[in-house]
């Protein structure tokens, strides 16, 4: 099997670390956080309290969410383009208001089983080549521990709280939302201890899960160790050379 596993906290750098890895590696890179915040803007959407597990759990059981590579008309710096009918959510699942919620909606017991299936059905198929790239590079909290232990590689990224809140302001600036960062901290505070600490799937290291402090270290850095060791745990052959000036998008569509 070709499957990577990247777990780690909010703003570890995962998604950059891991579409970048996916493109040198040329697998499929699937960011399974998403789904979750698809769910998440899907209840906020329909006025449903986050606390009310049935009603929550019914939209993630009903939801159908589609993620596709993006078109030429969407320079606008997304991996994906994400949507739920006509609406396209790519940036609206990336709104502080669905980051507060999120964690809530991911401790769900019916939400985690509805996901959890599909991420694992998706992940045997693309690891095994069937789905026309020789590998995947899957992204999330319980992804090395739950819904890919057989995969042969696993990392969990890390940073320090605030380095990792600096990061996510500065994401949000690039956008043009600006936000104070004593409040990025906090939400993203919240956030980690709701995940680290909820009864099903929380977030931790595989045991066999390589460990990567991410503090100081550039994305290209993180992303040259991760190929250094698929080239060990993995059927690849030489990686592509990383190519900052490569195009974003594309080869990303997890279906
Ligand atoms: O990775 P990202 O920050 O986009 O994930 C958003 C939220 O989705 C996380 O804070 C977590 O609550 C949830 N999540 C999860 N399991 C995953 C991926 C994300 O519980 N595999």
């Amino acid at each position: 099997m070709n499957a990577v596993t990247i777990d780690g906290p909010a703003a570890s750098g995962k998604s950059s670390v891991g579409y970048e890895a996916a493109r040198r590696l040329d697998f499929l890179f699937f960011d399974t956080g998403i789904l979750y915040r698809a769910v998440t803007w899907a209840v906020l959407q329909q006025g449903i309290s986050v606390a009310d597990s049935e009603a929550v759990g019914q939209v993630a059981e009903q939801t159908s969410i589609d993620i596709t590579a993006p078109t030429r008309d969407h320079r606008d710096g997304r991996q994906v383009t994400v949507a739920i009918g006509d609406n396209d959510i790519t940036w609206a699942v990336r709104t502080p208001h669905v980051d507060q919620n999120v964690s809530i909606v991911a401790a769900n017991r019916l939400v985690r089983q509805a996901l959890g299936e599909q991420q694992r059905s998706i992940g045997l198929r693309h690891g095994s080549g069937a789905g026309g790239k020789s590998g995947i590079v899957m992204v999330g909290r319980d992804i090395g521990t739950i819904v890919l232990p057989e995969a042969p590689l696993k990392i969990y990224l890390d940073a320090p709280v605030d380095e990792r809140a600096r990061r996510r302001q500065q994401e949000l600036a690039a956008r043009g939302k600006e936000t104070d960062i004593a409040r990025v901290l906090a939400d993203m505070q919240q956030r980690d201890e709701v995940d680290s600490e909820r009864a099903i799937a929380p977030l931790r290291p595989a045991d066999d899960a390589h460990q990567i402090q991410t503090l100081g270290l550039s994305i290209p850095q993180v992303v040259d160790k991760i190929i250094a060791l698929a080239q060990t745990h993995l059927e690849v052959g030489p990686a592509t050379p990383l190519d900052q000036t490569a195009p974003r998008g594309g080869g990303a569509a997890p279906h």
